[in-house]
């Protein structure tokens, strides 16, 4: 009989949300990160849901044949959340607009990015898988292009920032021909104030300076001033044209090394993770103003939402409700007496011993 009324318990359906590998999902009102979705096939409960309501079948006894009320679910927490789709990336390419980061992605792995002789035509990011010789392999990410201001949010700047935050490496592409009349120097330390700007650490992260375009080299000026800023900077620098493909397979090479060393760590850090849980019942609190009682609190406004106090049975389950979460024993510790008035939400009721 029992266990008959319990199949008969209409379960809400849990709601399962499909998301792409590479998404983090935060909490709107905190900003905290709830999850990090950047593994294969990851589950994460995000939300319980409330308590189930239970049709009068459940209250089908043999000792209740003709039940007369059934209780509605409990409502469940509500939580409001923003799904954040990161790449995973293992290299980032970074670097203004127009310096050759899509040609070389283009000509390391066999994705197809637009390529143009304007400003911002990278708009989605770019993802490829680059082979060395050796059979090494990682993934590259084609993001778009950076402008001054891009922590701001000024043009797709904050959107390729937010890719960014998931590489382990990233490459810093300069145009070092100055067909374009742009200094390489300053362009160099635009794009590391932007970094830092929106995250302190991104701005720490390994980065490898690519000097490109060298087949459209005047002479080697502005190369090698950013062969100066690169040792004073303490980091390494390659030469490459992504036109001639000269010096691209020694930075390919160098790249996958350097992925060896460094970590998989995940780069998008948890914070304190919040597990939504409905509270304990017990929780209610008990006011003494003369010969009133006031009774409040969570299990209180739960447990009324599932009773209709018209109903006498529906008062009854009320009654022995409240009895075992403790609240008859605390009137009586607080020196409850006959005819004295308990109040509960809007309703009064009197007591009896
Ligand atoms: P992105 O905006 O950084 O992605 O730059 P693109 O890859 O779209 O390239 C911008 C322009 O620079 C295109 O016209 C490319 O053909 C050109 N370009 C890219 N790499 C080289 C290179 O190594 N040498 C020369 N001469 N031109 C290049
Ligand atoms: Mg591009």
């Amino acid at each position: 009989m029992e266990k008959e009324a319990i199949d008969l318990v209409n379960h809400g359906e849990d709601l399962y949300v499909k998301v792409p590998r590479g998404t983090v999902v935060k909490d709107v009102k905190t900003g905290k990160i709830l999850a990090d979705l950047s593994e294969e096939n990851q589950t994460e409960l995000i939300l319980p849901g409330g308590r189930g309501g239970k049709g009068n079948s459940h209250f089908a006894t043999s000792t209740r044949q003709a039940p007369r009320f059934a209780q509605d679910g409990e409502k469940g927490i509500e939580l409001e959340v923003i799904l954040e789709l990161k790449l995973l990336a293992d290299v980032g390419l970074v670097g203004f607009p127009n310096v050759g980061k899509s040609t070389f992605l283009s000509i390391v792995t066999s994705a197809t990015p637009k390529i143009a002789d304007y400003h911002f035509t990278t708009i989605t990011p770019n993802l490829g898988v680059a082979k060395t010789e050796y059979g090494d392999s990682f993934v590259i990410a084609d993001i778009p292009g950076i402008i001054e201001g891009a922590s701001e949010g000024v043009g797709l700047g904050l959107e390729f920032l937010r890719h960014i935050e998931r590489t382990r490496l990233l490459l810093h592409f300069i145009d070092v021909s100055g067909a374009e009349g742009r200094n390489p120097v300053e362009d160099f330390y635009v794009i590391q104030k932007e970094l830092k700007k929106y995250n302190e650490k991104l701005s720490k992260r390994k980065q490898i300076i690519v000097a490109n375009k060298i087949d459209a080299m005047q002479d080697e000026t502005l190369y090698k001033e950013l062969e100066k800023v690169a040792k004073k900077e303490n980091m390494e620098i390659f030469k490459i044209s992504a036109v001639s493909r000269e010096g691209v397979n020694d930075l390919m090479k160098h790249i996958a090394e350097v992925l060896k060393e460094l970590p998989k760590e995940d780069l998008v850090e948890i914070e304190d993770k919040i597990v939504y849980t409905l509270k304990d019942e017990k929780e209610f609190e008990v006011e003494v103003n003369k010969n009133e009682f006031i009774v409040t609190g969570p299990a209180i406004e739960r447990l009324m939402r599932r009773v209709n106090i018209q109903d006498r049975e529906s008062m009854h389950y009320l009654q022995k409700s409240l009895a075992s979460i403790g609240v008859d024993d605390e009137l009586r510790r607080l020196g409850i007496k006959e005819g004295d008035t308990v109040k509960i939400l809007d309703w009064q009721f009197e007591w009896y011993n």
